[in-house]
C-alpha cells in the first residue's frame, strides 16, 4: 500500500527555522506538523517566541505547534540517572562502575542532544513513519551547508528550503525581524540561541549570561555544585563568576582585563578560592 505523505517542519524557534516555517506557509507549502522539541533549557524570552510564532501562524493554518519532550527531564538525566561504566574503562577507574548523573555535556559527550532532542522526536518520527511516508523540512540555511554532509540530513525523507532558496542565517535573522519577530533581543546577544546552560558556548556568551541573566545564573551554579563533571576544563562556575566579578573591578578602575596582570591577579583569586573549599570555608 502506498503511504500518504505527511509534511513535517523542525521548528526550534530560533531564527532559521523560524523563518523557514514562515516562509513555507507564506508560500502555500503543505505543512501537516510543526514539532518542536521542548528541552525545558530555553530561555524565557525562547519560550515567549515560540507562543508568539503560535498566534502569528494562526492566519495560515490552525495546526499549532506540536510539543515533544524526553521521557524524563533535564536535571533527572544531569543528576540522577544511573550511568554504568565497561569494566577496565578510563570512566570505570576514574568514576567506578557506576555513578549518578551525566553531569554536564562536553565536546565528546553531548549526552543531552541525545537524551533531550534526537531520541524524543525520533520516537514521535518512528510512529509516524509506521503510517506515513513523512516528508521533513529542516532550517538548515544557505551558509550552513557543510551540515548537509551529515548523515542524517542527507536522509531521502529531508528537505532544505532555506538552501533551495540561497537564505543564509543574515537573511533568515532578517526576515523574521521584518515580521515583528525580534525574541526580546536575544540575537543581539547571543551569535546561537540554544539551552541557556549549554557549557560549550562561548565565555563571551556566558559573560552575558551572568551580567544579563542572573536567575539563569544563580540556576547554573546550584546544577554546578551538585554534580560531579567540572563546567567547562577551565573554569566551574563559580571560578567564572569570580573571573567576571575581577573583570569588572578592573573595568571600573579603568583597567584593561587582559594579558599577564589580569591573569596573575585572577590566578591568586582563584588560589584564595581554593583554599577555602579545602578548608570548607566557600559557601
Ligand atoms: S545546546 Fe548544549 S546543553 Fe543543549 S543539548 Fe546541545 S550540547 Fe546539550
Amino acid at each position: 500500500m502506498v503511504k500518504k505523505n505527511l509534511f513535517v517542519c523542525s521548528f526550534s524557534g530560533g531564527k532559521d527555522s523560524t523563518a523557514l516555517l514562515i516562509r513555507m506557509l507564506e508560500s502555500g507549502m503543505p505543512v501537516d506538523i510543526i514539532l518542536f522539541n521542548e528541552t525545558g533549557l530555553d530561555f524565557p524570552e525562547m519560550e515567549a517566541h515560540i507562543e508568539k510564532v503560535e498566534q502569528y501562524i494562526k492566519r495560515y493554518t490552525d495546526i499549532g505547534i506540536t510539543r515533544i519532550k524526553p521521557e524524563k527531564p533535564f536535571e533527572y538525566y544531569f543528576l540522577e540517572h544511573e550511568i554504568h561504566h565497561r569494566k577496565n574503562s578510563a570512566y570505570n577507574e576514574k568514576f567506578g562502575a557506576t555513578h549518578k548523573g551525566y553531569g554536564w555535556a562536553g565536546p565528546k559527550m553531548r549526552w543531552c542532544t541525545n537524551r533531550l532532542k534526537t531520541q524524543p522526536r525520533e520516537k514521535f518520527l518512528r510512529e509516524l513513519r509506521k503510517k506515513y511516508n513523512v516528508i521533513e523540512y529542516v532550517g538548515l540555511a544557505a551558509d550552513e551547508q557543510y551540515r548537509l554532509k551529515r548523515k542524517n540530513n542527507q536522509r531521502e525523507s529531508c528537505r532544505h528550503p532555506l538552501v533551495k532558496w540561497g537564505m543564509t542565517e543574515t537573511d533568515c535573522l532578517k526576515y523574521c525581524y521584518d515580521r515583528g519577530f525580534d525574541w526580546g533581543g536575544l540575537y543581539e546577544k547571543f551569535s546561537r540561541v540554544s539551552c541557556w546552560c549549554c557549557p560549550l558556548q562561548p565565555l563571551s556568551e556566558l559573560r552575558i549570561l551572568y551580567h544579563e541573566f542572573p536567575d539563569l545564573w544563580e540556576q547554573l551554579k546550584q546544577w554546578d555544585n551538585q554534580t560531579f563533571r567540572k563546567f567547562r576544563a577551565d573554569y566551574s562556575v563559580v571560578e567564572l563568576e569570580i573571573r567576571f566579578k575581577l573583570e569588572d573591578e578592573w573595568k571600573a578602575a579603568g583597567r584593561i582585563p587582559k594579558g599577564k596582570d589580569f591573569f596573575n591577579a585572577l590566578k591568586e583569586q582563584l588560589g584564595v578560592y581554593d583554599e577555602k573549599i579545602n578548608i570548607g570555608q566557600f559557601v
